[in-house]
């Protein structure tokens, strides 16, 4: 089987290593290039790397191709305080079933379309559609009703509550990395 380059992927510091095509659909398998992570707790460095953990993760498709990344986050032990951990990868959140670019792409899709149609053009259900834009409510005007006569005021505060989104993501990518 042929590799897919690693710079398709474009994800600084993660490797592809090998792929599956599973009815037209990609499989990427991929890892952090990194021997060492940092503790959540004490914020120690550690080498022990020691168990493997994989999961699904869709991302972005390629060449109108449906991608799904096969992530292992790699499960660590702290040296300094003897707690077990997971590595943090700076392009999908803990517990995450998408990449952070793939969320913020959705968003985007959102703001000039409606969950529905999102969902049919990404093949993802309505509701995987709204699960991932459902942090856009950490702004709290867009869950209280608030007074407004000014016409299309209501279209702006959903594009920045979405910016605010996009931009906490991209901060994630930021401080991770
Ligand atoms: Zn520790």
């Amino acid at each position: 089987m042929q590799r897919i380059p690693t710079e398709i992927l474009n994800l600084p510091g993660i490797e592809v290593e090998d792929y599956t095509d599973v009815a037209g659909q990609l499989i990427l398998n991929v890892e952090a290039r990194t021997t060492a992570a940092i503790c959540p707790r004490c914020q120690q460095t550690s080498h022990h790397l020691h168990q493997n953990h994989w999961y699904l993760a869709r991302d972005s498709s390629i060449s109108g191709r449906t991608v799904f990344l096969k992530i292992n986050r790699r499960q660590c032990k702290c040296q300094t305080c003897g707690k077990p951990f997971s590595e943090t990868l700076n392009f999908i959140g803990n517990r995450c079933k998408q990449t952070d670019r793939f969320a913020q792409s959705t968003v985007q899709q959102v703001l000039h379309s409606d969950i529905h149609n999102v969902a049919l053009v990404n093949d993802l259900t309505d509701e995987e559609v709204w699960y991932q834009i459902s942090s856009i409510k950490r702004c709290n005007i867009l869950v209280h009703p608030f007074r407004n006569r000014t016409e299309y005021f209501v279209d702006e505060v959903m594009e920045t509550a979405c910016g605010l989104h996009n931009f906490r993501l991209t901060h994630r990518q930021l401080k991770a990395a």
